[in-house]
């Protein structure tokens, strides 16, 4: 039976960053615990990404993921035995003690991992902490120019959300060869990321540049040239939300979008007044792991319902309504987002999930300011 086979706490044992070296998978940047770059099955430029610390892939666009024995599926197009062959050599007999021997090994090794991954957390936790700490009201500051520049005028958010601070210079670091790497200072804008206990796990953070007509800082790496993301998250977002407004004695329903923007437009369209309007960060926190295994699976929306990470929504809502941002690309993310509501309906008894859908190639946020305009 596979499961006894020794060489599957072996394979599991082994860092995804070996797997990758043995796979000589070329092309990967290292930026922090992450390597991204071209996927070894469907290519691109950086729509593929390894987290060491969590020892698993994901590629956005072809939706592989998976850890060390899936890459080496993917990237050989071998079957699970076959890439257990592959990364760990044939099967041997081998004695009682040996076998033992191996399992104390993978144990320890399991344990030391996961005790680095939680002392990493926490260190990141604190990190988000600080820099909320050094942040400070937000009105009369760049965060409220920016707002207007997005689409938000002064009449439309009168009060500025509790979980917006405003960071006058506010350091854009890089991972380079010796550590992290400053690129940049300036004013930024950020929203406090929530866990599901309501303390501040994460900050979400914008840099500002009110010189170019976004408002959005433009960040070039300073040796690949490539653009980087004006916005970033520092901490531990899982399961987390901006918690934008709202009041959770008061509204049994929830709007929320992946970013701050989307979720704001769909705040003061005013079609759902009374709603709780939290931004879920990332599409990843919203739909969970999904089981995409399968003919056809990776479009059908079906959460893995062992994830219990993913956001759910607080027990006082009754229906959760996920704004769809009509710029994504519109099969996987609809996939993505039905797999999230599925989830929340199992494992909250009576919740309705819904999907609004920006019109196509536009999302909220765009929508809003073609009005405005
Ligand atoms: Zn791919």
């Amino acid at each position: 039976m596979m499961q006894d086979d020794y060489r599957l706490a072996d394979a599991k044992a082994m860092p995804i960053e070996r797997v990758v070296e043995l796979l000589a998978i070329g092309n990967l940047q290292r930026t922090g615990s992450e390597l991204v770059g071209p996927c070894p099955s469907c290519g691109g430029r950086d729509r593929f990404g390894v987290n060491l610390r969590k020892g698993v892939f994901l590629c956005r666009r072809c939706d592989a993921k998976g850890g060390g024995i899936d890459l080496v599926m993917l990237t050989m197009g071998l079957d699970f035995k076959g890439a257990l062959d592959w990364l760990c050599g044939p099967k041997q007999d081998i004695s009682a003690e040996d076998r033992q021997a191996r399992e104390r090994k993978a144990e320890e090794n399991k344990r030391r991992n996961e005790a680095r991954a939680a002392k990493e957390r926490a260190e990141a936790i604190k990190a988000a902490r600080d820099i909320w700490l050094a942040g400070i009201e937000p009105e009369g500051t760049a965060v409220r120019v920016y707002l207007e520049r997005r689409g938000f005028p002064l009449d439309l958010i009168p009060v500025l959300p509790k979980c917006l601070r405003f960071h006058p210079a506010l350091a854009y670091t890089v991972r380079g060869e010796t550590g992290w790497e400053t690129i940049h200072r300036g004013p930024a804008m950020l929203a406090a990321v929530q866990g599901p206990d309501g303390m501040a796990a994460a900050v979400h953070r914008t840099w500002i540049d009110l010189g170019r007509p976004t408002g959005k800082a433009r960040l070039i790496h300073p040796k690949t040239g490539e653009d980087l993301p004006a916005k970033k998250v520092i901490g531990s977002k899982k399961g987390g939300a901006i918690r934008l407004s709202g009041n959770s004695f008061t509204s049994e329903t929830m709007v929320m979008g992946e970013g701050i923007e989307t979720t704001l437009s769909a705040m003061v369209a005013g079609v759902y007044p009374g709603a709780m309007f939290w931004a879920g960060v990332d599409l990843g926190n919203m739909a969970g792991r999904r089981q995409i295994r399968g003919e056809g699976m990776k479009f059908k929306g079906i959460p893995d319902l062992d994830d219990d990470e993913a956001f759910l929504p607080p027990v006082c809502v009754k229906r959760l309504i996920y704004v769809m941002d009509g710029d994504s690309e519109p099969k996987m993310t609809r996939a993505k987002l039905e797999a999230g509501l599925r989830r929340a309906m199992v494992k909250r008894k009576g919740l309705r999930g819904q999907i609004a859908a920006a019109p196509r190639g536009l999302d909220l946020n765009d929508v809003l300011m073609g009005q405005i305009a």
